[in-house]
């Protein structure tokens, strides 16, 4: 299978995320991009087979890490990092000339981002999710129902929720979500069957779901569902916040206590006692052992002192 004219996005490296990668790798695209905001932990390593040891002591961003260990074996896709999370201000850019974007994030709101951004450039989209055992995929390609079709009725909350992923769960799903993506892209198969599966015994059923007639994403309306303030509670335990605006790190580093520059610049890093909060020059902050309302506080006060202000 020729795939080497393909441009793929594949969102969230995660344990779905590196599993899929590690399938994505072994063949030749055109270009992959690997885009999150979030760094390489110790935690990682157990179910994150693409990052190292010396990644996560260098706090090296997943993007960045993926990036290098696809091209040490592969030299001809050109392989691309988005150090980011994914935004209104940023998805646009993201998808735009994807042949296939990957959805391996792990929360409701930044994959109802995605779906819309696709949906308005009838980008094809291949959604995935893998909690514990069990997971679901599908391909859509805007001609039956997308993620917000399914979704939209059942929202409770932004956190899927987070069983721990195994490794061996991880390369399984990987690889029936890579050969779903493989089917779409060079046989124009399958798409559009909601396909839910089970790890162990491995079990697999597949429906095709129509579009909801009502569904704000396909239809093109313009709806407000995610303007909340842009909090995510994340697997593990992690809160994210994404400013959706490059910042001033020079001056950011003088407003918070306790912060050190990182690679020359490009983020910044503050350890109190078990808390950490990673800052990238992007605007995205990763707060750990920090509670919501405690990672709400931070933020309020570090606009409030006018260190924000790009
Ligand atoms: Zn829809």
């Amino acid at each position: 299978m020729h795939l080497n004219t393909f441009n793929l996005v594949v969102i969230g490296a995660g344990a779905l995320g590196c599993a899929v990668l590690e399938n994505v790798g072994k063949v030749d695209f055109s270009s992959v991009t690997v885009v999150d905001g979030d760094i390489v932990s110790k935690e990682n390593l157990k179910n994150q087979t693409l990052y190292s040891a010396e990644d996560a002591r260098q706090l090296k961003y997943k993007s960045d890490a993926a990036k290098s260990a696809m091209e040490k074996t592969n030299g001809r896709t050109k392989f691309v990092s988005g150090p980011f999370y994914v935004g209104e201000s940023r998805i646009g850019g993201v998808v735009k000339n994807a042949d296939l974007v990957i959805d391996t994030t792990d929360n409701v709101r930044t994959r109802l981002i995605i779906n819309d951004a696709c949906s308005k450039r009838k980008v094809p989209l291949l959604f995935a999710s893998l909690r514990g055992n069990n997971g679901f995929c599908c391909v859509v390609d805007w001609k039956a129902a997308c993620f917000n079709c399914i979704y939209r009725n059942s929202r409770p909350e932004d956190a899927e929720g987070c069983g721990t992923i195994s490794a061996e769960a991880a390369a399984t799903a990987g690889k029936l979500i890579f050969e779903k993506a493989v089917a779409f892209l060079g046989s124009k198969a399958g798409q559009n069957l909601f396909t839910s599966f089970s790890i162990d015994p491995f079990s697999i059923s597949a429906v095709k779901i129509n579009r909801d007639e009502k569904c704000e994403a396909c239809s093109g309306r313009t709806y407000e569902h995610r303007l909340d303030n842009g909090f995510i509670q994340m697997c593990g335990g992690g809160i994210k916040f994404s400013l959706q605006m490059p910042i001033d790190l020079d001056r950011l580093v003088l407003s918070l206590e306790g912060a050190e520059p990182k690679d020359g610049g490009s983020a910044v890093f503050c350890r109190k006692g078990d808390k950490t909060l990673f800052i990238s020059k992007f605007g995205d902050f990763l707060f750990t052992g920090y509670g919501k309302n405690e990672a709400k506080e931070l933020i309020y006060g570090l606009f409030s002192s006018g260190a924000l202000v790009s």
